[in-house]
């Protein structure tokens, strides 16, 4: 094959290769020379041969300036040792080696240099030749430290807040926490419990929380109560949150513009605070207890009076008016007359007595915690318990959902199951006295369970011990009227609720009561005369 250039001279082949190997050993000369990047080749002793333009710029030395010096003409003197022994084993090893260099221009000026070298070997294995390439990085690192020095910056200021912060992204991830929260996490022995508060102020929020996110607004001061549970009492927290978007670093976003959402999250303690109005609360609850257990004995004893006066009563009723059946000259008219005068003496006295019992006045429907109410009902009844040496096992669903109810009814509920166990245990041959009492919630109900070790309900009173004016206890014996547990179930029917015996429960009596968390009550339902 041959070629005709453009003279028209027939060339041979290998005339033609070196003419193409020739342009190619051109552009690749031009090319290391144009290129933006600082290159050397050196000599296996790093002795300079080659530069290109960019190192002239970059370093200030023309090419007869740095040709025939050592490479370590650049060198700052403060590159540690260490540096250069790390760059020369691994050009021994015929290893390419990438690092940093502090290097000083011909002017004086230090600047960072983003190096790498690699060694050339030739056909025996042997280097001959090293390539060196390098860029002034120095304000790339000035901005690098910068920013790393503003997020330390922001680390510090954060973490040194009083206040437990926690920052979200919009997959829940999350992204920055402070030294608060931390210590949140170990005081709860929780592992994110930002996450549970999430989930809380979410609901409390409903269409607000997508309102406020859409709006990059916030929320402030929403208290949020944590139970922990044993001997731990409630934790309060103070609640605030605000929404942000920032501009999105991923490089996914790098080529079009995308912002993320973020949601800062702070918890404020506030037990301390809420303990001391707990106090002030409980004080004037003992308090109105008290009142409301006066009037309610007042109430068991004028119902039960009624109740045992209406039987003799009803027993004279149907006594005069089987006289009343009978042939008139079997009827003893004057007995009768006397007798119907008894009883109706005796509806007078019963409609008397029922004037007598006190009007009960039910608190108002409104959002109830039930942790809340079993807490104060253990609070209420300390000294009772530590007097009959029980113990406590307090487990409450850390944060329960609200039950729409009245408050003053179900705690009365509380306070007289707790007190039928309190009694139950103490009673002698009973060493194990324990109290347990958990609540739970469930997609539609709310489950509170109170367990005592005592002797137990029989399978066969199970059902009557709900009945008005039934008492295992003996008659007569002083507050056992035998309402407690028709009121429970009286004040649970209220609520739409249920409750029950568990009759596999072996180690004692085990309440377990079931409130609707979905079935709102209404004020049209009348309340009951108790509580
Ligand atoms: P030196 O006396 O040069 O040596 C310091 C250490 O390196 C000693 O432990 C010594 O034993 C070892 N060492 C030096 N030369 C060799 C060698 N030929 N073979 C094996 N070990 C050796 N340095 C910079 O500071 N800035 C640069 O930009 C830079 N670019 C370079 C580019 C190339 C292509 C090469 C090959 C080297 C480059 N160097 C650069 C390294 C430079 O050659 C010097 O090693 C370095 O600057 C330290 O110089 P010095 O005079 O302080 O110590």
């Amino acid at each position: 094959m041959s070629n005709h250039p453009s003279d028209g001279t027939p060339v041979t082949e290998a005339a033609a290769a070196a003419t193409g190997a020739d342009r190619m050993l051109t552009l690749f000369t031009e090319t290391v020379e144009q290129a933006p990047v600082a290159i050397s080749i050196t000599d296996a002793r790093a002795n300079i041969l080659y530069v290109n333009r960019a190192f002239s710029r970059i370093t200030g030395y023309a090419p007869n300036e740095s040709i025939g010096h050592n490479e370590s003409m650049l060198s700052d003197k403060n590159t540690p040792k260490e540096v250069y022994q790390d760059l020369w084993e691994h050009l021994q090893d015929q290893r390419i080696w990438q690092g940093h260099l502090l290097n000083r221009h011909k002017d004086g000026g230090r600047y960072l240099a983003d190096v790498t070298i690699a060694p050339i070997v030739n056909e025996q294995h042997n280097t001959t030749h090293y390539i060196g390439m390098h860029r002034d990085v120095t304000e790339v690192y000035r901005l690098e430290q910068r920013v790393l020095q503003q997020k330390v910056l922001i680390e510090t200021v954060v973490d040194s807040i009083p206040i437990a912060a926690v920052l979200f992204d919009e997959n829940g991830r999350v992204v920055l926490d402070n030294q608060a929260y931390k210590m949140l996490c170990s005081d709860l022995g929780l592992n994110e419990p930002a996450r549970t508060f999430i989930e809380i102020l979410r609901e409390e929020l409903a269409e607000d929380w997508e309102r406020m996110k859409q709006k990059r607004t916030g929320f402030r001061n929403r208290e949020v109560r944590f139970d922990r549970g044993g001997r731990h009492g409630p934790r309060w927290y103070a609640c605030a949150g605000s929404w942000f978007s920032q501009e999105d670093d991923r490089i996914e976003a790098f080529f079009k513009e995308s912002r993320q959402t973020y949601l800062l999250l702070t918890l404020t303690d506030i037990t301390q605070q809420k303990k001391h109005a707990e106090e002030i609360r409980i004080n004037a609850l003992k308090a109105l207890m008290a009142e409301e257990e006066k009037i309610q004995s007042l109430r068991e004893a004028l119902s039960g009076a009624i109740h045992h006066i209406r039987g003799p009563i009803n027993l004279l009723h149907a006594a005069t008016t089987m006289l009343a059946r009978r042939e008139p000259d079997e009827k003893n008219t004057a007995l009768i007359d006397i007798l119907d005068q008894v009883h109706r003496a005796g509806e007078q006295s019963i409609a008397q007595l029922s004037k007598c019992i006190p009007e009960s006045s039910p608190s108002a429907l409104a959002p109830v915690n039930l942790n809340q109410l079993l807490h104060d009902t253990i609070v209420l009844l300390t000294e009772r318990l530590l007097a009959c040496g029980i113990v406590v096992d307090w487990r409450p669903t850390p944060v329960l959902p609200s039950l729409m109810g009245r408050e003053g009814q179900l705690r009365t509920l509380f306070k007289q199951l707790v007190e039928n166990a309190i009694e139950a245990m103490n009673q002698g041959g009973i060493d194990h006295r324990e109290l347990r009492i958990a609540t739970w919630p469930d997609a539609q109900l709310l489950h509170v369970c109170i367990e005592d070790t005592g002797p137990g309900i029989p399978e066969a009173l199970r059902i009557k011990v709900f009945e008005p004016f039934f008492s295992t206890k003996n008659e007569g014996r002083p507050g056992h009227s035998g309402t407690g547990l028709s009121m429970a179930q009286e004040v649970v029917n209220e609520h739409l609720g249920m409750i029950d015996i568990d009759p596999n429960y072996r180690e004692g009596c085990r309440i377990h009561i079931q409130f609707s968390i979905h079935h709102a009550l209404t004020e049209s339902r009348r309340p009951s005369a108790h509580g």
